[in-house]
This record gives C-alpha cells, structure tokens and sequence, in this order.
C-alpha cells in the first residue's frame, strides 16, 4: 500500500498501531480517516479486501459458500491499496475495482465468504505484512483479537443497531434504486449475526479494547478520544 500522503508527525518514527474494530456502520472507517489524517499514519479499511474477494467470487461466478474455490482465489490476489488524489482506490491485477466494493451483491456475499478461514488465511498476512511497513490505523473486526493484537491502543466502536442503521441509509440514501430503511436494517442485521457467529475470528472487541460507544459523538469526538489513548499509551 503506498502511504496515504499526509502532514508529518514525530509518531512516524514510534511505529505505532492503532486498532479499530466494530460492527457494520459503527463508524470505524469515517473515525479511522480522520485519526490516521490527525496523526500522519497510513489508514487501511480492511473490509475492502474481503469486499475485493467476495467481488471477483461473484464476477467469476464462484459461489461464495465454495471454500475451497474462494480459499484459492484469495491466495491467488495482489491486493493494492492506492491513493488517487487524495482517494483511496483498491486495486487487483492492475484493475481498480473500488466501485463495485459496494454493490448490493457484495454486500450480501461478502461475510459469507469473510466466515472462510482459508480466505482469512490468506488475507491476513497481507494486513500484518502491511502494517509492518510503518505507522497505520487499521479498521475490521478482528484487527485487536488477530490482526495486530499487540496494537498500541485497541478501540471497538459500537452503537444501537437502529443508529447505525440510519447512518447506512443516510450515506446511501443519494445513490440510485437506494434501498429503504428497513431494508439497511435487515441487511445490516443480518451482517451483524453473521460476523458475530462465525467460528473463526468472529467479530469480537479484544480483551484489552476500549469500548466506546458512538451514539452521540461526533466523528470527531470520537476521534478525538482515540488520540487521547494513543497519547497516554
Ligand atoms: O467493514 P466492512 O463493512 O466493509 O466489512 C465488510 C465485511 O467484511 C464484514 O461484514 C465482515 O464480514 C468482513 N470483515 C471481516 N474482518 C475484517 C474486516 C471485514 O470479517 N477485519
């Protein structure tokens, strides 16, 4: 991943890591940008590589329940992250798939095939090998429990399903054929009990995160709290 440019900090040199973990919409990566913008440091989503995986399961026309095939295909992909002036884009073989990561097919696809250990197997090493590079704020929903669970400070985000849920519908609320409220809710129910109940690294605050509950913080706030833990650490 190539380093999201942003104004220097003395931190660059302490190698710290800050976790971020929660459920869907509980604002880890809105929270995660504006923490890794603050302090300098590389942010990396890492519900992008699994959305990457799910993706190239369904144009493929994999089925996403395969294990072995989508086991194969994981271990099978360059996952880039990159920075287009000043977006985020994600790359596989060269080719920028960051508009589909969304789409309502990956979205339904993707904790099927996130419940695949040997997807997790795969992907991973490719977060540690990321985060060994230097500074970064990494967000999902096994980074305090697996990915980097030495981190500098662990937080998981959380807040009422019916919240978040709200926020899902706001943000796609100007998108075309954009799905009504209750349907965000079921969806994002659904996602929620999926990553929750899976065997492998299901979605999990580490024994040593901060619990912070987001209703009625401001992105900012919040944001603000997790400097506050990286500055007391
Ligand atoms: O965070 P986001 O909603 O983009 O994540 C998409 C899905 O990817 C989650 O619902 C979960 O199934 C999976 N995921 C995961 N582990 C992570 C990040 C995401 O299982 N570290």
């Amino acid at each position: 991943m190539r380093p999201i440019p942003h104004p220097p900090s003395d931190r660059l040199t302490e190698h710290v890591t800050i976790a971020i973990d929660g459920p869907v919409a509980s604002g880890k990566t809105t929270v995660g940008r504006i923490v890794a913008q603050k302090l300098g440091f590389r942010f990396l989503d890492t519900g992008w590589m699994y959305r990457a995986v799910a993706y190239l399961g369904i144009r493929r026309c994999v089925d996403v329940s395969d294990s072995p095939a989508m086991t194969s295909l994981a271990k099978g992909l360059t996952i880039r992250l990159d920075d287009v002036e000043g977006h985020e884009r994600l790359l596989v073989e060269g080719q920028d798939i960051t508009d589909h990561l969304h789409e309502l097919q990956v979205e339904r696809g993707v904790p099927v095939v996130a419940a695949i250990s040997g997807v997790r197997r795969a992907l991973v090493p490719q977060q540690r090998a990321i985060a060994a590079d230097g500074p970064i704020v990494m967000a999902g929903r096994d980074i305090g429990t697996v990915v980097l669970h030495d981190a500098t400070v662990k937080v998981y985000l959380d807040a009422p399903v019916e919240l978040r849920a709200q926020r899902r519908h706001m943000e796609r609320r100007i998108s075309p054929n954009s799905p009504s409220y209750q349907k965000v809710l079921d969806d994002l129910n659904d996602r929620d009990r999926m990553d929750l109940h899976r065997s492998d690294s299901p979605l999990l605050p580490a024994h040593d995160a901060r619990i912070i509950q987001t209703d009625g913080l401001g992105a900012e706030e919040t944001a603000r709290m997790i400097i506050e833990l990286v500055d007391s650490a």
